[in-house]
């Protein structure tokens, strides 16, 4: 990455910092409003520079040359202008910033964002509503409302659905369970934890989850005071999704053993895989036994958008509850996520237990209030504004059609990798995530995770490509995790050529090694 020395006119043009502590200048108000422009418009000049100047996903730069350059700040001694404080960070953030827009970057779950989103942005932070009470959002509480039920729409819920923007999918996956456990125990043993704690059993409480789901349900479930105990790990199939005969006879291993099932988490995209849980199958094993059914959409939740692909996600509408993260598959930038219910009644267990099922008993509040619905957050931003921009802007189906290209892309790739000798996959992916290892052409002796992890830190440090990596029956996988509809399948090529070479990099230095 070439040294970014790009300090705008514009920047130049803003006035000094005030000495004066008292003149108030650097609050946002309506004497400060060129002051707050020319600040706005050399922060997005410093963002051309990003773009313009970043054509490798990552510049390379180890961590002990990156700490070293903190080394002379003081946090105590503020900068005397913009100027200073824009090449500042230019050095200390900017110009290595891992960049998720290039198409050579294919590692974790993050997506590229889409501009209205930007903008939204901008407003969300001046003018900084809370969405806790109407009387500090307004508009907002009722913008947030429409995308709740939009989405919900968009799972299939009826209008008696409800939900709340979070600060991501682990959280909202929390609420999930909190809700299960609460309405199990309210439900089926008539205690009201919310009000008395967990009830004596409560330890025996299970939770079902697929072997690929998400960690934040064991964190979770630790939270809750159950313990990762309470999580059962359920195998799966040849595809990485979780096996409905086995998860029946899981669940009744646990009956036998004196536990007690509450809830059944189905992922809709995995993040290992992208692959999505029988989530009919999956809601009638959980009907039959009285179990709360959760479906983590964190990462799937973007087959919404597909006319193409939302068959995928069939059956989700059963479920009592789940999580979207917008972040993930959406374009939107961090953080934007929901937790849905279908049933709003079930929303209110965390709000008022003794009445939550008596729709006559409901708070006819003079004004709305979404902190009633949400259990981790008090003061929270206005994320929702993002997507409101984006879907009035953009529209559903122009989103669509970059998912739909993002999973057309993926199995294009996931043929090119099968079909070559040089490579071995795992499995084809519902949505973007292929896991997969390069294999030496004369492999006797040769350590293919130890070749994998080189070619993987090989790329990293080198900035070209980055690629996430997982570990299958203990052995190291690379991941490729494609969620920009500009990563098309040349791309794809020319990384998995980059992976060769340096595979044969190492198989020569392995070979060299052993010869001397
Ligand atoms: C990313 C992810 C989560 C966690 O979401 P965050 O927004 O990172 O908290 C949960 N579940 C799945 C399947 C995910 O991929």
């Amino acid at each position: 990455m070439e040294k970014q020395t790009l300090i705008s006119i514009y920047a130049t043009e803003l006035p000094e910092n005030e000495t004066d502590d008292t003149s108030c200048n650097d609050i946002f108000h309506e004497g400060t409003e060129t002051e707050y422009r020319l600040a706005i418009r050399a922060a997005a000049e410093q963002i051309s520079g990003f773009l313009k100047n970043t054509n490798k996903p990552f510049s390379g730069i180890k961590p002990a040359a990156l700490l070293a350059e903190f080394d002379s700040i003081s946090l105590d001694n503020p900068l005397p202008d913009y100027k200073s404080l824009f090449a500042e960070i230019n050095d200390l953030y900017i110009k290595h910033a891992t960049a998720f827009h290039l198409p050579e970057y294919i590692a974790h779950l993050n997506c590229p964002v889409v501009i209205p989103a930007l903008a939204a942005e901008v407003i969300i932070s001046a003018i900084n509503s809370s969405q806790d009470t109407y009387d500090q959002s307004a508009g907002g509480t009722f913008i947030e409302r429409r995308l709740i039920d939009w989405t919900g729409q968009q799972l299939g819920y009826s209008s008696q659905c409800d939900g709340v923007f979070t600060g991501g999918g682990s959280q909202s996956n929390l609420m999930g369970l909190l809700v299960a456990r609460d309405y199990y125990a309210l439900t089926y043993l008539d205690h009201n934890i919310k009000l008395d704690g967990h009830p004596a059993t409560a330890h025996k409480f299970r939770i079902f989850v697929s072997e690929k789901a998400h960690f934040s349900n064991q964190k979770n479930a630790s939270l809750m005071g159950l313990g990762e105990q309470a999580i059962i790990k359920v195998a799966t199939d040849e595809r990485f999704r979780m096996d409905a005969v086995k998860l029946k006879l899981a669940i009744q291993q646990e009956i036998e053993k004196g536990n007690i099932p509450i809830a059944i988490v189905a992922t809709a995209g995995t993040t290992d895989f992208g692959n999505i849980d029988p989530l009919t199958a999956i809601a009638h094993i959980a009907k039959q036994h009285n179990m709360w059914m959760h479906v983590d959409a964190a990462y799937g939740c973007g087959l919404l958008l597909s006319e193409k692909y939302r068959h995928l996600l069939n059956g989700i509408e059963l479920a009592d509850s789940v999580t979207i993260d917008y972040h993930k598959s959406f374009f939107q930038p961090i953080s934007s996520s929901a937790f849905l219910v279908r049933n709003k009644l079930h929303l209110k267990i965390i709000k008022h237990h003794a009445d939550y099922l008596n729709p006559k008993e409901q708070d006819y509040d003079e004004l709305p209030a979404q902190i009633n619905k949400s259990i981790t957050q008090s003061t929270r931003r206005f994320d929702a504004l993002k997507l409101w921009f984006t879907l009035r802007l953009m529209g559903k189906q122009k989103l669509g059609h970059y998912t739909d290209k993002i999973i057309d892309t993926t199995e294009q790739a996931a043929c090119l990798i099968e079909g070559s000798h040089h490579f071995e996959l795992l499995s084809h992916s519902d949505l973007g995530v292929l896991v997969f290892r390069y294999i030496p052409q004369n492999s006797a002796g040769t350590d293919i995770c130890a070749m994998n992890l080189y070619i993987k830190q090989t790329m990293f440090f080198n900035g070209e490509v980055l690629v996430a990596s997982t570990k299958v029956n203990d052995r190291f996988y690379l991941k490729f995790t494609i969620l920009n509809p500009l990563t098309t399948i040349q791309h794809i090529q020319n990384i998995l050529t980059i992976i060769k070479k340096h595979g044969k990099d190492y198989e020569q230095r392995c070979h060299d090694t052993a010869n001397s």
